[in-house]
């Protein structure tokens, strides 16, 4: 049985306010418990986050890590920092950080391990453009993200990860995968997971994310292979949020 995961990616967005706000949402409102529920925020909303969310059971994340664990890297934030501000998440090769921060297979890699070693979940993301769809090579593109993972790492290692499917087309964008597109990427990375370790392949939570909102998450998550969802612009919303937590 895994365990499904709603994990909000805030972005550059929210406030101290809203943290506020989905504080007092969580102590009010009671999550279902087969359904872990997670909210990545922004660095300087961290430690606010860990002590209004931790003591709702909803766990704290953050965007991105440095892949170093210390040093004259200005600007950077390491896992070990993460860790001091109750962070048990991090998201790592997210689309927007492959494209628009040059972010490539190595560099994602490296921040996994930077995650890994401080005992942090990496959530790793993989998915294709609209031209790797059209040109059908969707499953080679996402396929190829994850082993450049996955090949890189221990069997102890690989366990520890969460993998959110992605498509780059439906981020943002209103235009969400349908569960059949959904699913059968799903499927088919599930299917690579257990090249490695059939167990491996078993337990691994795969997260859909573009465009999840209310009205379309239950369809998703009722397919076999997705097992939560990785939220987006709805996640900034503490009412379509909690409906999509209940959905799971
Ligand atoms: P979206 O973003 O839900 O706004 O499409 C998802 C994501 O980028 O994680």
């Amino acid at each position: 049985m895994r365990m499904a995961l709603i994990a909000g990616n805030w972005k550059m967005n929210g406030s101290l306010a809203l943290v506020e706000e989905f504080g007092r949402a969580f102590a009010d409102v009671s999550l279902p418990v087969n359904v872990e529920v997670a909210l990545m925020v922004p660095f300087p909303f961290l430690e606010a986050a860990g002590r209004t969310f931790t003591a709702n059971s909803v766990t704290v994340g953050a965007q991105t890590l440095s892949d170093r664990p210390s040093g004259a890297f200005t600007g950077e934030v390491s896992a070990a920092m993460l860790r001091e501000c109750d962070t048990r998440l991090v998201l790592v090769g997210h689309s927007e950080r492959r494209t628009l921060f040059g972010e490539d297979g190595a560099a994602v890699l490296a921040r996994v391990k930077a995650a890994l070693a401080e005992g942090l979940t990496p959530l790793l993301c993989v998915g294709e453009t609209l031209e790797e769809r059209e040109a059908e090579r969707t499953e080679a593109v996402v396929l190829g993200q994850l082993e450049a993972v996955f090949d890189n790492l221990d069997e102890a290692q690989r366990v520890r990860l969460v993998v959110a499917y992605e498509p780059v087309w439906a981020i943002g964008t209103g235009h969400t995968a349908t569960p059949n597109q959904a699913q059968s990427v799903h499927a088919a990375i599930r299917r690579r997971l257990a090249h490695y370790d059939q167990a491996l392949a078993d337990g691994m939570r795969l997260l859909y994310g573009g465009s999840m909102k209310a009205d379309n998450a239950a369809e998703l998550l009722a397919q076999p292979d997705i097992d939560g969802g990785l939220v987006g612009g709805a996640s900034l919303k503490v009412d379509d949020f909690l409906a999509i937590c209940q959905s799971a």
